[in-house]
């Protein structure tokens, strides 16, 4: 199905500022659809994922003149990593702690705040609580707002006063699983998964609930569990065969804890799956196996969450390779047919383009520095590991390392130029095999588990390196290559003005021409970015929007990590609206901290950091 335009371009331009739909009847067309007047409907913008934008009022020739329209300082707040959403004129998003705030999206005034008293309830997993500043999002779906929270809960609220509405528990609160990721909604029903994959021996599931009721609609496992309990599904039950050894005591992983998307052509759910639990496969699954459905993409049936088709990114993982970055739709021209495909960047280093009705492998090539394989050998689908890639005795030492070539922070694609805009990062890692006892090593729940030996190696600034990379889907190689002077930095947004937005680490704010790379306009935010702009329109007025709080890993233990000197307290965290018109007087900030010791105890800022990976 496609989404065609009806109306002349012009009309639909000046209509795009006037139409805006009535926000009980954001629906499965109203989220789908391309044109959304001025809203960004969902966490991807529309079910694609793509996070394009055809407003074009701020475009390439004007961007210069953007300027602070208003901001919204958030004290309570620690690392910010939402996409709002932003529906009929109102802002909806989440702070640290799963608060949701809603504000006007001309002025920033606040309509209402829901605190779900995450700390309160979790006041007894005291080893959970550095991980309690992420999340990534709400989800809108006919006039009520579904947040997911730290401690496990899916919660729908009103969205014209923020009155909860119903709350489930996704998960027991004794098991050592979290979220940070946004629900996304179809068909009148909400879906949420969690991380956990390194926090204990996690098995990983996804679960869909009415949205009306948030009665269980349906559960899907992504790994087998103890065939001595009978398996779910056939599938799973096909799945075991790839796993040896006692895999089930270790839980398995395949956590689901960021992507998720609903596809509405073939009326699916792809799940990005997580890494192994632990990572070490010797431990995990002794003697080998691809491990399904780990590190892939899941396609499931969006009524009954059945098994539909899977692509392996990463059989038999062993490097925290999971798939859990974005999945994005697109339609285009593939080797001289149109197709509706899967465009997917994960750790491993790979972009792969994925045929959505079958889930056949159309391509797969490196988008960055990869030493763990190859290439990805076309007849089979599968990776050609190198040498080194793994070493049962020793220390192996690969890139990507384990925070991946590229983790959450979205990327986006825009259909005019053909281009995805990659928010890149290059380090190694290091693999330990040393000293493990892999029959008898057991996971330690809330606690930092991998199965090799401890990471003690610090990361020096200049061995951790990023870039806004502008990946050509149809010819498989870079467009554009901007490097930026630190690693982990934010998501992106593009648009029709020929734009694309990113985010830095180091506390900047950039456009840049979407075709050529150049840098049209830069913000000083103040403090590291690690959320994904939005752009949206009210009253004819159209905004670039940003949440400012470094966060979503604080990986302190490396000087790399450390080094741009965010320090919590120091530097406000805010929300930033910025449009051709604004007049605002941007806010005093503090400078970075960079002299401050970096770590006393190399062991606990490790623990603390890792886990937060996904
Ligand atoms: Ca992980």
């Amino acid at each position: 199905m496609k989404y065609r335009v009806l109306l002349p371009a012009c009309l639909a331009v000046l209509l795009s500022h006037t139409v805006i739909a009535d926000p009980a009847a954001v629906d499965g067309k109203a989220i789908a659809a391309a044109d959304q007047g001025g809203d960004w409907r969902s966490y991807g913008r529309s079910y694609s994922e793509q996070r394009y934008s055809p407003l074009k009022q701020i475009n390439a020739n004007n961007v210069g003149a953007l300027k602070l329209d208003w901001y919204l300082d958030m004290p309570d707040s620690r690392a910010l990593n939402a996409t709002p959403l932003v529906v009929d004129g109102v802002m909806y998003f989440t702070a640290s702690q799963s608060v949701v705030m809603a504000v006007d999206a001309r002025t920033g005034a606040l309509l209402w705040r829901y605190d779900p008293q995450v700390i309160k309830r979790l006041s007894n997993r005291k080893n959970m609580r550095f991980n309690w500043g992420s999340n990534r999002g709400v989800a809108f779906w006919k006039g009520s707002v579904f947040v997911a929270t730290f401690d496990g809960r899916l919660i729908a609220l009103d969205a014209k006063k923020g009155k909860e509405q119903w709350s489930v528990q996704t998960f027991d609160l004794d098991e050592p699983r979290y979220i940070t990721g946004a629900p996304r909604v179809f068909n009148d029903k909400v879906i949420i998964g969690h991380g956990g994959a390194e926090s204990g021996a996690v098995r990983g599931y996804v679960t869909a609930y009415d949205t009306a009721t948030g009665k269980q609609q349906w559960r899907t496992y992504t790994v087998p569990g103890n065939p001595r309990d009978g398996f779910e599904s056939q599938a799973l039950r096909e799945a075991a065969g790839t796993w040896r050894g006692d895999w089930w005591e270790h839980g398995g992983g395949g956590t689901v804890w960021n992507a998720i998307t609903y596809d509405p052509l073939y009326n699916r759910v792809y799940l990005g799956t997580g890494n192994g639990a632990p990572w070490n496969q010797q431990v995990r699954s002794p003697g080998g196996g691809d491990n399904l459905f780990l590190c892939s993409i899941l396609a499931l049936d969006a009524d009954t969450g059945e098994y539909v088709w899977h692509y392996q990114t990463t059989p038999g993982e062993n490097w925290d390779y999971n798939s859990a970055m974005d999945i994005v739709l697109a339609e285009l021209e593939w080797e001289g047919k149109p197709r509706n495909v899967i465009l997917h960047a994960p750790k491993n280093g790979f972009f792969y383009v994925v045929d959505r009705e079958d889930g056949r492998l159309l391509g797969a090539e490196k988008f960055g520095k990869v030493t763990w394989a190859e290439r990805v050998d076309m007849k089979t689908g599968r990776p050609v590991e190198t040498a080194e890639a793994r070493d049962p005795d020793g220390v192996s030492v690969v890139f990507p390392g384990f925070l991946g070539a590229h983790n959450w922070h979205p990327m986006s694609y825009n259909p005019q130029t053909g281009l995805t805009y990659i928010p890149y990062q290059e380090m190694a890692a290091e693999y330990d095999q040393r000293g493990i006892d892999t029959e008898r090593w057991r996971a330690k729940d809330f606690q930092m588990n991998t199965g090799f030996a401890p990471y003690r190696r610090d990361v020096a600034a200049e061995d951790a390196t990023g870039a806004l990379l502008a990946w050509d889907v149809r010819r498989q190689k870079p467009a554009w290559k901007v490097d930026l002077p630190g690693f982990w930095n934010g998501g992106t947004m593009t648009s029709a003005g020929n734009l694309v937005f990113q985010g830095t680490s180091g506390g900047a704010l950039h456009a840049y021409s979407a075709d050529t790379g150049r840098v049209l306009w830069s913000f000083d935010v103040g403090v590291g970015v690690s959320a994904p702009p939005i752009t949206y329109a009210v009253d004819g007025r159209q905004y670039i929007a940003l949440l400012a709080g470094w966060g979503g890993v604080s990986y302190v233990g490396s000087t790399a990590m450390a080094h741009h000197g965010w320090t919590y307290g120091s530097q406000p965290r805010r929300l930033l609206v910025f449009s051709l018109e604004g007049t605002a007087k941007p806010p005093p900030t503090v400078p970075p901290q960079t002299e401050l010791a970096i770590v006393d105890n190399p062991d606990q800022a490790i623990d603390v950091g890792q886990a937060q990976v996904g």
